[in-house]
């Protein structure tokens, strides 16, 4: 998700659900169940502007692990370079100035390092190819600087293939096999986030790696151009990889009360399509507290005039609306009658696992 919000954080955020988890941990000496396993958000939001309150509410909820997008995915050409180029420099410097508390990530085993020091590994992705242009060479220049999976598209047509807001169904482009190629050579993970369901399809086919989809819905649960088909479901999951499930609220219901609910019945359809292995988190969201005061509302619709469509509003799930989600999941599907073992596949080690293979 990349519209603009007009976000309120307080000190609430802090305080989001049970802020007595981590220090009543930490004073008998317990952990949570989140805290052991390993969480892995496959797409979230890391801004500069979080204070470090909120890093630290995140880091004690368990989450060791995130994969952040870098820059506008709307944009072509040589505006995508720059941008690319300028986001790479940005979270470099962000996650500098938290050293203590952020860590980049350039292989899987530094989740493992950042979870020993108590950090965030935070791993790199461009939501759009358009950054390479049709330069394979590009790519190389990003791996090295640190980008580990780049979306083939975001929700148009570029050189490679079309995305799922595309008026056509075409797949992927004889560019875009040739970028496949060129991703599995050097173990840049395809995220096929935001493809239409043909490229997703062709995607799949023309890589030799298992590929993510890092932040979908399911397309059965609920109709959304962005959501993911059962017959690519199947199609990803066959092929070694894993669907993220995003927390992007019009994208998993058209009702507030009871989003939640809604949400994890696409985890757990996710799981009766796909199979326990291929199936994760991935929010698409800030983890800041987002208040929807009159002033926010009046200034959304303010600024989308007749485009203004309330039942779009707001983006997030409630229970969902904060740092500490995590624990919020783990425990709603739990209830639900996942166990142990399957809550931790499907809270990061799926995650870790594609990444393992993929990117080493
Ligand atoms: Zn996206």
């Amino acid at each position: 998700m990349q519209r603009r919000e007009f976000i309120k954080t307080t000190s609430a955020a802090i305080g989001y659900t049970t802020m007595g988890v981590g220090l009543m941990a930490s004073i008998t000496n317990q952990t949570t169940a989140t805290q052991r396993a390993l969480i892995f958000d496959a797409m979230g939001e890391i801004r500069e502007v979080y204070p470090r309150k909120l890093i630290r509410e995140m880091l004690d909820s368990g989450l060791n692990a995130i994969t952040v997008t870098l820059c506008d995915p709307k944009t072509f050409e040589l505006e995508a370079y720059d941008t690319a180029m300028e986001g790479i420099a940005h979270y470099d410097r962000l996650i500098s100035k938290q050293h203590d508390l952020y860590m980049k990530a350039l292989r899987t085993s530094d989740i493992n390092t950042a979870r020993k020091q108590n950090k965030m590994a935070i791993f790199y992705l461009f939501q759009n190819s358009t950054p390479f242009g049709r330069n394979l060479e590009l790519v190389d220049t990003f791996y090295n600087l640190g980008v580990r999976s780049t979306q083939i598209t975001y929700n148009y047509q570029n050189w490679a293939g079309a995305g799922c807001k595309e008026r056509t169904g075409a797949g992927l482009t004889h560019f875009g096999i040739e970028l496949v190629k060129k991703m599995n050579s050097i173990g840049m993970l395809i995220d096929l986030s935001h493809a239409n369901m043909q490229t997703m399809a062709d995607a799949v086919d023309a890589s030799d790696a298992p590929v993510i989809v890092s932040h979908t819905a399911c397309h059965a649960v609920y109709k959304n151009t962005r959501n993911t088909t059962d017959e690519n479901l199947r199609r990803v999951a066959k092929k070694g990889g894993v669907i993220g499930i995003c927390q992007i609220r019009p994208f998993v219901t058209n009702i507030r009360k009871g989003a939640f609910d809604h949400y994890l019945n696409h985890i757990l359809h996710a799981v009766k399509i796909a199979g326990i292995n291929h199936v994760s988190i991935g929010s698409d969201r800030d983890h800041r507290v987002i208040e929807m005061t009159d002033e926010y509302i009046a200034e959304l619709k303010r600024e989308e005039g007749n485009n203004f469509d309330a039942s779009h509003w707001p983006l997030f799930i409630d229970e969902l609306n904060g740092p500490r989600r995590m624990e919020v999941i783990w425990d709603g599907l739990k209830k639900k009658g996942l166990s142990e073992r399957e809550l931790e596949k499907v809270m990061g080690l799926n995650n870790y696992r594609i990444y393992k293979e993929v990117i080493g």
